[in-house]
């Protein structure tokens, strides 16, 4: 197993100032095997899991290319196109692109709806090397002729399996017949679901394919556990649990809850300040702009707690989320580890926390077989011994109605135990054992620099 440098990868000499200035020395597994791949201008098909560092790796060979061959931007024109499902991935891709392609003078922007179209507008008028966009606001846009994206030489798909999700396979294949058969084409997945694979064989062409994270491996690092708790008693918990978080963590750490609904999320929040907590919400009920106010907020924060939805939580990159709170478990198990990926972001570590009432028993068994372990019990005051015996026992269960979770009924009171701590095993009780090394993240070497170790190509 040999470890290879950013130097050893060959990238302009711009490219390689900024990473340096951001302090990465070592590519992650996924930029390890992708960029080579990338330079030689093959397509690529990549299942990476979140965090692993995977904007980096598709954003490094493409700069790099337009480092080697600067090309003026023609008017309404875009060289390359990147698709996110959401804005605030959009945000946090572009953002990246313009970080470490800092120093070669690119045009970089991007669209998304829920924002007026003009300043947009305005931007794609003298034309872009790299346009990020979401996928609805670029088909509009492109209607009204303010966009071209006949001359696309680089064509990517970022979270596919989000977009899937979200329902955007259509308009995807719109997008794609738009664009030049001849390009370079790649597209990301945290997972690898049948039709993943089938958009992959309908848009790639003859596609290196890249397996950093196998479907369902969470990250190594995150401290999962499972609490079992009756679906009233939940907003108490949740309250003991930030409570305990706040106080035993440093200012600078942040908490997130998953909620499965807009309206959940929006009440939790609103509870939590009624106890005393900064907390906000993030969903898609709110507009574009408030959300990414409450996610600066956030980032900076500001506000410790934030109480989101699956949709509105994607592309969440903050590093210093410490616990991942699943008030409710997601209908799909795939989320379950996108959630908690949004802690131990960048190979630190982080916890995971998952309530489980008596009707999300059939999705906690959903998630333990998609991660293929199971998740261990963590013991709190409001502890529902007869849903853990209904888990265990096997007996049938049945999938919760969709919209059911979120937010709960009473507002947490003070009581219980403090700390809200697990009353056997020490803080973590007890660390879940992987059954697999860990594959995507980043380690830190002895010398405090992040390493990874790199693997060859599987
Ligand atoms: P991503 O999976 O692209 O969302 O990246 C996850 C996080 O890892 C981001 O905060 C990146 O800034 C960070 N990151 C990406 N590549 C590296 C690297 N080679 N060394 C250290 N951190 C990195």
């Amino acid at each position: 197993m040999s470890e290879i440098t950013f130097q050893d990868l060959s990238l302009a000499e711009p490219i390689q100032r900024a990473l340096l200035a951001k302090g990465y020395t070592v590519p992650s597994p996924i930029q390890a095997q992708a960029i080579p791949v990338l330079l030689e201008g093959h397509d690529l098909l990549a299942c990476a899991q979140t965090g692993t560092g995977k904007t980096a790796a598709f954003a490094l060979p493409i700069l790099d290319a337009f480092a080697r061959n600067p090309r003026k931007p023609f008017r309404r024109g875009v060289r390359c196109l990147i698709l996110t499902p959401t804005r605030e991935l959009a945000v946090q891709v572009t953002e990246s692109f313009k970080t470490y392609g800092e120093g070669l003078g690119l045009k970089i922007g991007m669209v998304f709806g829920g924002v007026s179209e003009k300043p947009q507008i305005k931007a794609l008028y003298g034309g872009l090397d790299v346009l990020v966009a979401t996928v609805g606001r670029l088909l509009d846009l492109k209607q009204q002729g303010h966009v071209d994206i006949s001359q696309v030489d680089t064509f990517i798909l970022d979270e596919a399996d989000r977009m899937l999700d979200m329902g955007f396979i259509r308009d995807i294949r719109k997008i794609a017949a738009a664009i030049p058969q001849q390009r370079q084409t790649l597209l990301f997945s945290a997972t690898m679901a049948p039709e993943i694979t089938e958009l992959a064989n309908s848009l790639l062409h003859h596609p290196k394919e890249i397996r950093i994270a196998p479907q369902g491996t969470t990250a190594e690092k995150i401290d999962q556990h499972v609490c079992f708790v009756k679906k009233a008693d939940k907003p108490d918990l949740l309250l003991k649990l930030v409570q305990a978080h706040q106080a035993a963590s440093s200012t600078k750490e942040l908490s997130l809850i998953f909620s499965r609904t807009k309206h959940g999320a929006k009440n939790l929040a609103k509870k939590l300040c009624s106890a005393g907590i900064e907390a906000d919400s993030l969903h898609g009920n709110k507009s574009q702009n408030a959300r990414q106010k409450t996610l600066d907020q956030y980032k900076r924060g500001d506000v410790r707690v934030l109480v989101a939805t699956d949709v509105a939580a994607r592309g969440i990159d903050v590093k210093n989320i410490t616990l991942v709170i699943n008030f409710d478990l997601p209908m799909e198990s795939d989320a379950y580890v996108h959630r908690i990926g949004r802690t131990a972001r960048a190979g630190e570590s982080g916890r995971a926390l998952s309530f489980c009432s008596e009707d999300e028993v059939a999705l906690l068994r959903q998630v333990e077989k998609l991660i293929k372990r199971s998740v261990p019990v963590y013991p709190h005051d409001w502890h529902a011994a007869q849903i853990e015996q209904h888990h265990t026992s096997g007996a049938p269960a049945q999938k919760p109605k969709q919209g059911g979770g979120g937010g709960g009924n009473r507002p947490p009171r003070g009581g219980g135990r403090q700390g809200g701590g697990p009353r056997r095993g020490g803080s973590s009780g007890g660390r879940p054992q992987s059954d697999r090394a860990p594959q995507g993240g980043f380690q830190k070497a002895a010398n405090g620099q992040r390493s990874n170790r790199s693997r060859g190509r599987s």
